[in-house]
């Protein structure tokens, strides 16, 4: 038994190093004055794809839509273990809110064909609005299990999982295919293989000419990978008007660095006549009614 598992994965900013600079007059990220990573939650996708691969056999494909230089996460899912990867990279795609990336990342997906799984991240640590998943899910037409913490059981047919909720857990199980949004509680992503490494960090979009071979892999790695596809909007059939900036009515206006600053701090014993002087503090201020 084999699963097809498709993981979207985003390059992000590293937003521990947000500058002045960060953002470009028109609102848009300015991606060149900040280093680029994978973004935290989709290692913890990725992980949940490869773990179930190793429970029943799938086969795991990473895509991403960004320019060129998000070739580098796909090649971090292959250091980590994916099966193939595919960039989707168009100058029409720039600007894409989260109505525009899932219809691109939807487009693809329907052009990959059939899969059981869809692993996201819960949500990206640059636009941070836990809304791509639950959107692709939706224009899929498949079912969501979001804020996914542990995937309890999985088969060919269905999945269960345990999903973070306000006050705890609970339990969900879905037939597949079916698309989870996963947490960083998860698990605790591998780290990159130091052979897979050394195979695939000269890889490229171009495809090779000839047989691939490739020596740092045992011969029995099951590895047909000899170029990371770039697919466009026409590769994927998309509406160039549904993409990019045309396609997103979201305007990000700017960006700011909050520094959240200590206020002064007033300790309440668990007294009656202490308590109740908070809680008449709290009425004055308006705080609670
Ligand atoms: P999320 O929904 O948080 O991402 C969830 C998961 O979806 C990711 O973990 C990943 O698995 C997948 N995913 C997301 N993007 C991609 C991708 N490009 N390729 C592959 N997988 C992906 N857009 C809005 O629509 N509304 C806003 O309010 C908004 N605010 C923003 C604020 C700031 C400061 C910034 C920098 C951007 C904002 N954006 C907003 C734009 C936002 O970055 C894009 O819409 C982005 O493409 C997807 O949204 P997200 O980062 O919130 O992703």
């Amino acid at each position: 038994m084999s699963l097809n598992i498709i993981v979207t994965v985003k390059q992000v900013p590293d937003t521990h190093h947000i500058a002045a600079d960060a953002m470009k007059p028109d609102g848009t990220v300015n991606r060149s004055a900040l280093p680029a990573i994978v973004n935290p939650d989709d290692l913890h996708a990725l992980e949940e794809a490869l773990k179930i691969k190793e429970r029943l056999g799938a086969s795991v494909t990473a895509i991403t839509m960004g320019p060129d230089n998000a070739i580098e996460v796909l090649r971090e899912c292959l250091y980590r273990g994916a099966d193939d990867v595919i960039l989707l990279s168009d100058r029409r795609f720039a600007g894409s809110d989260t109505l525009a990336t899932s219809y691109v990342l939807k487009c693809a997906i329907d052009k990959i064909g059939s899969y059981d799984l869809v692993i996201c991240g819960h949500q990206a640590i640059d636009g941070d609005t836990a809304q791509v998943g639950p959107q692709l899910a939706e224009k899929l037409g498949v079912n969501q299990l979001t804020h996914v913490s542990e995937v309890v059981d999985v088969s060919k047919e269905s999945i269960t999982v345990k999903r973070s909720v306000e006050n705890g857990h609970e339990r969900a199980k879905s037939r597949l295919p079916v698309l989870l949004t996963v947490t960083s509680e998860a698990n605790v992503p591998r780290p990159p293989s130091a052979k897979r490494a050394l195979a695939f960090k000269h890889l490229d979009s171009k495809a090779c000419d000839g047989p691939y071979e490739n020596v740092y892999l045992e011969p029995d790695t099951c590895i047909e990978v000899d170029h990371i596809k770039e697919w466009d909007a026409d590769a994927i059939g998309a509406d160039a008007e549904r993409c990019g900036i045309s396609g997103s009515p979201t305007r990000v206006k700017k960006i700011e660095n909050v520094v959240l600053v200590a206020g002064d701090i007033k300790q309440v014993s668990n007294d009656e006549a202490d308590i109740s002087e908070m809680i008449r503090e709290l009425v004055d201020a308006h705080i609670i009614a």
